[in-house]
């Protein structure tokens, strides 16, 4: 059943950091913070900074600007 209502869950596109219904706008997330936060954990997780330190948000923010200046 688990699985099944994972399925369900998916298919209804919630935001993947806090689980509300996804916005258009920023989908699959609910809000631009949300997206800010999963590139935080995309860069913590797979592409790993020279340095071990957590980047500040403002920096997030920057580097979602370029690449959303990139795709348009
Ligand atoms: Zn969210």
């Amino acid at each position: 059943m688990a699985e099944v209502y994972s399925i369900a869950k998916a298919r209804r596109s919630s935001c993947p950091i806090c689980k509300k219904p996804s916005v258009a706008d920023y989908r699959p997330f609910c809000s631009p913070r949300c997206k800010t936060l999963d590139l935080g954990q995309w860069l913590s997780g797979g592409y790993r900074l020279p340095t071990e330190e957590v980047p500040e948000e403002a920096e997030l923010e920057a580097i979602l600007q370029e690449r959303t200046e990139d795709e348009t």
